[in-house]
């Protein structure tokens, strides 16, 4: 991977990273309505039902954001874009689809194989 596509990366994590983070300060804000405002049992239950939502996106969104952290950490080490399971460099196009992937589409579809056979 050249200079150009390193930067090009480390652009597309460094906006993905920013827009999630700034995502999850509007999600705190959200869940911290009162709940006085909904006098209405139904609408409470929504409310609550639509809390819990946002705490399941919120942990996906973290979860993301760890990802993220990490492909950043492997653009500063050299190692971002090589496989971590057999060090074979991950095809270009794989990593635009998927910029925080960390290893190569051989080694995941076997690794989803082996999954998909464990009945997992
Ligand atoms: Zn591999």
């Amino acid at each position: 991977m050249n200079e150009k596509d390193i930067e090009y990366f480390r652009e597309v994590l460094t906006n993905h990273l920013e827009e999630l983070l700034n995502h999850a300060d509007n999600t705190v804000s959200d869940m911290t309505a009162p709940k006085e405002n909904l006098p209405d049992p139904t609408d409470r239950a929504s409310f609550e039902s639509g809390r819990d939502f946002m705490l399941l996106i919120r942990d996906r969104e973290s979860r993301l954001i760890k990802k993220i952290k990490m492909a950043l950490d492997r653009i500063e080490d050299n190692t971002f874009g090589v496989c971590e399971t057999c060090g074979e460099d991950i095809s270009i196009a794989r990593l635009k689809a998927r910029p925080v992937t960390t290893q190569c589409i051989d080694c995941k579809t076997r690794e989803e194989a082996i999954e998909r056979a464990r009945g997992l």
